[in-house]
């Protein structure tokens, strides 16, 4: 079962997320049917949307990552609810690329230099929105570059996503350390200091290690204190009846050119990869019912 903790350590001078992602990645990876480096790369962007996710504070509030970049995979959706719930999809699913220099699956090529948009709907007239530069393009470090750019938290993310022979996903997860404006400069040095030592997330789910264990790992001394542990998976909230409703705002001259072809139609959903088939007489219904 995946889930997040949220935790504070240091007396509150530092919060800290931690996630196991690997059934929600894997779902993903099936709605999809993404190649290694495509599920590498979206599963990373879903594990640190998840995390972010559940900072949001309002129950309704919805936050969505897209990296767009020059590479093969054609950019990277993600959107994330307040309550630990993440869909996502890649622009092409069938990626393949070379390995990178160390062997590894290589994201930061698959995506290419380009931007990173982060949007937070939190209800208001205007969804806040912001867009950084991509750095390395490998995810983790894109965030963290975004949290010091635009929220100007300075942060530490980790993200892994690790693949059997057979490219189902066999570890997923992540943490994010974030130091809160009071932070004293020797917690700082030493956070500095736990996370220069710590090895890669996946190596440490690997070795079996709980989000509870990666945070205590990534703090060490600093006095952890979890505060929630909250339930997480991949989830699309799609129905025919959304897309009807969709349909139905179509102008009236494009739904009666679509019933005029005579054919039935598809409607695929982005998110979950989930086809909605639409006869002509159900067109015809909600021409007549507009
Ligand atoms: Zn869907």
């Amino acid at each position: 079962m995946d889930y997040i903790v949220r935790a504070v350590a240091a007396n509150s001078q530092i919060r800290a997320f931690a996630i196991t992602s690997k059934e929600l990645v894997e779902t993903a990876r099936q709605h999809h049917n993404t190649s290694p480096v495509a599920t590498a790369a979206l599963g990373r962007l879903l594990s640190g949307a998840a995390m972010m996710g559940v900072m949001m504070k309002g129950e309704k509030d919805m936050l969505t990552l897209m990296m767009k970049g020059d590479g093969p995979i054609n950019g990277v959706t993600v959107t994330a609810d307040s309550k630990g719930n993440v869909k996502g999809y890649v622009g092409n699913p069938n990626v393949i690329i070379p390995a990178n220099y160390a062997g590894k699956l290589d994201v930061g090529a698959a995506i290419g230099y380009g931007t990173l948009t982060v949007i937070k709907d939190m209800g208001l007239k205007e969804p806040y929105s912001s867009q950084v530069p991509l750095g390395t393009s490998e995810v983790a470090e894109d965030l963290t570059y975004y949290f010091a750019t635009s929220e100007q938290v300075p942060s530490a993310v980790g993200l892994g996503v690790l693949m059997n022979k057979d490219n189902t996903v066999k570890q997923a997860g992540g943490f994010i350390v974030q130091l809160m404006p009071f932070a004293e400069e020797k917690t700082i040095q030493i956070l500095e200091e736990r996370i220069g030592a710590i090895t890669s997330v996946t190596d440490m789910l690997e070795q079996g290690m709980t989000p509870e264990d990666i945070l205590k790992t990534v703090m060490g001394d600093l006095d952890i204190e979890f505060t929630d542990k909250i339930p997480t998976g991949f989830s699309c909230n799609c129905s025919k009846e959304k897309i009807l409703s969709a349909l139905a705002g179509l102008r009236k001259e494009d739904l009666d050119d679509i019933i005029n072809d005579g054919e039935e139609i598809n409607v695929k959903c982005d998110f979950c990869n989930t086809d909605y088939k639409f006869s002509i007489e159900e067109l015809k219904e909600i021409a007549n019912n507009r």
